[in-house]
């Protein structure tokens, strides 16, 4: 398996003094005094409640950062970041914190505790074009309530990850995010024309593809699914699209998974191809029906919510199709969302499914690993049998149309010895996936937790290739360091929870 040699970049240098001749405790002095100065308490805090409050993203793995800066505006933004590279302090960018992967978790490297950087509150939507279909945006902006924002000119957001009522246009960018659509629409990089990139020097970059086909190489689409890495989105230019006349979805109950994953590979190869197929497994079901009653059959060991956009009649077909393939697979109830409400009840199950879980557990583990459509009912056999090995309760939602799988490992932290099962039962499932052909992460990124993964997918020489692109777009080095690319771990050493990180 490949070892990559390359390692992090050296902290950069700034204007007066070499930061990396201070030491830590005089580097994270001086950044802070001097933030305190030119920002103050408004924009820079450091106090104990804020620290604990920015430890972590929606994942599991914490850690204690310096410092939280919350700028409102693009020169409060620069400010900091001169601030953090005159010092040589690394910084963590984030936005609503909803990442699964620790991305947004301030690890830091070396000893050295970075300062979160939160652009949630730079949230506008600047600029609405409603005849060139495309919207201006700060990295801030609530998905949703961006998605509010323009249905009134009939207009609409493809990207719908299930945390669209919390993620943010930014984080999402910065993930590259995927969501319930993906499957006809594709990921955010399909849907973003431009990135406006801010460097450790405070400057902005406009990475330019509003015209479509690019005369270069495609910068902008390197900047996509950053995670960080590469400086701070701090505006992009979104891909709308006309809002579908009509939707049809349906809610198919099956008596084993077995079926609604064989109904799966039916829906897919079928000669009109669903906008979304979301599959959910029977502890999810019972989960979610105690929690937001979304009128899934309470008998079914899994169900598939299926849907179709476009032209009534074109709707009204392709249901047609995919009752019948549910039915030629077994399914024991087929039910049609008729109106709005029926519909918005349908997803709100599937989105609620998070919170759901804290009725039975205090604490998950979710996984994000993807298979080749055809492999899916394999990997869902061996997540059962991974949760039976662990002895842990799994519970399956499955972005299924493109074989990415969510695996929520329920656990309490409390329960002696829990974590090292969890973690076996984490690396198993990417093991798994990875042995049916697939990968590490579908749409959550790598962030802090995946990072030791990425030498089991990409050789040497892609590796290699990934720290020589990330040096020359960040040269300074300390924009989420320890992040997304491994330094020198082989394939025996990859680890869940990396240094510098607690469960
Ligand atoms: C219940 C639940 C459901 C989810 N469903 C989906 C789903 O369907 N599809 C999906 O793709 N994801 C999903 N996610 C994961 C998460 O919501 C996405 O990764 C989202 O894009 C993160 O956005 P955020 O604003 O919360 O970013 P954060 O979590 O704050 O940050 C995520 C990463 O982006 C970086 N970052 C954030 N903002 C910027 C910026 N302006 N510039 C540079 N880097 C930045 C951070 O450093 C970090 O590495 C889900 C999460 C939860 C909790």
């Amino acid at each position: 398996m490949a070892t990559t040699t390359s390692g992090p970049i050296a902290p950069g240098t700034g204007d007066a003094v070499d930061p990396s001749r201070l030491d830590i405790a005089t580097a994270e002095r001086s950044l802070l005094a001097r933030l305190a100065s030119e920002l103050g308490p408004e924009v820079v805090r450091t106090g104990a409640l804020t620290r604990a409050t920015y430890r972590r993203d929606a994942s599991f793995l914490n850690a204690e950062p310096l410092g939280v800066a919350l700028p409102r505006t693009r020169d409060e933004l620069a400010t900091v970041l001169r601030a953090c590279r005159d010092t040589g302090v690394p910084f963590t960018p984030r936005a609503a914190g909803t990442g699964l992967a620790g991305g947004a978790t301030p690890t830091g490297v070396g000893g050295r505790r970075p300062l979160v950087i939160s652009v949630a509150r730079m949230d506008r939507l600047i600029e609405l074009d409603v005849e060139n279909r495309r919207a201006w945006v700060e990295p801030g902006l609530v998905n949703a309530r961006f998605g509010r924002a323009i249905a009134p000119h009939g207009l609409r957001f493809a990207p719908d990850p299930a945390s669209q009522i919390a993620a943010t246009l930014g984080g999402n960018v910065a993930t590259n995010a995927g969501g319930i659509h993906v499957l006809t629409y594709g990921v955010m990089s399909q849907h973003v024309l431009a990135v406006e990139l801010m460097d450790a020097d405070g400057v902005v970059h406009l990475l330019d593809g509003r015209l479509g086909e690019l005369d270069g190489i495609d910068v902008r689409a390197l900047s996509v699914g950053g995670e960080g890495t590469l400086g701070i989105v701090v505006g992009a230019l979104l891909r709308l699209l006309p809002a579908p006349p009509a939707f049809g979805t349906l809610l198919a109950g099956f008596p084993t998974l077995e079926d609604a994953a064989a109904a799966v590979g039916a829906l897919v190869t079928g000669d009109r191809l669903p906008d979304a197929i979301e599959l959910m497994d029977a502890t999810a079901i019972s989960l979610v029906e105690g929690y937001a009653q979304a009128g899934y059959p309470p008998d079914a060991s899994a169900v598939l919510l299926v849907e179709f956009e476009g032209t009534p009649a074109g709707v009204a077909a392709g249901v047609e199709d995919a009752v019948a393939a549910c039915m030629a697979h077994h399914a024991i109830e087929v039910t049609r969302a008729e109106d709005a409400e029926r519909r918005a009840r349908v997803w709100k199950g599937r989105k609620a499914i998070a919170g759901a879980i804290a009725q039975r557990m205090p604490d998950f583990f979710l996984q994000d690993v993807v298979v080749p459509r055809s492999r899916l009912g394999e990997m869902l056999t061996r997540t059962v049998e991974i949760s039976r090995r662990e002895r842990l309760e799994i519970l399956n939602v499955v972005h299924a149309g493109d074989g990415n799988l969510h695996p929520f490992v329920l656990f309490d932290r409390r329960e002696e010895g829990v974590l090292d099962r969890v973690m076996n039962a984490g690396r198993d499932l990417i093991a798994s996936a990875l042995e049916l052909g697939g990968t590490i992460t579908g749409e959550h990124g790598v962030g802090v937790e995946k990072r030791d993964f990425v030498g089991l997918v990409f050789d040497e020489a892609t590796l290699d290739v990934q720290w020589r692109v990330r040096r020359a777009m960040e040269p300074s080095g300390l924009a989420n360091p320890d992040k997304v690319l491994p330094t020198t771990v082989g394939c025996g050493e990859a680890r869940l929870v990396p240094e510098g990180a607690w469960v």
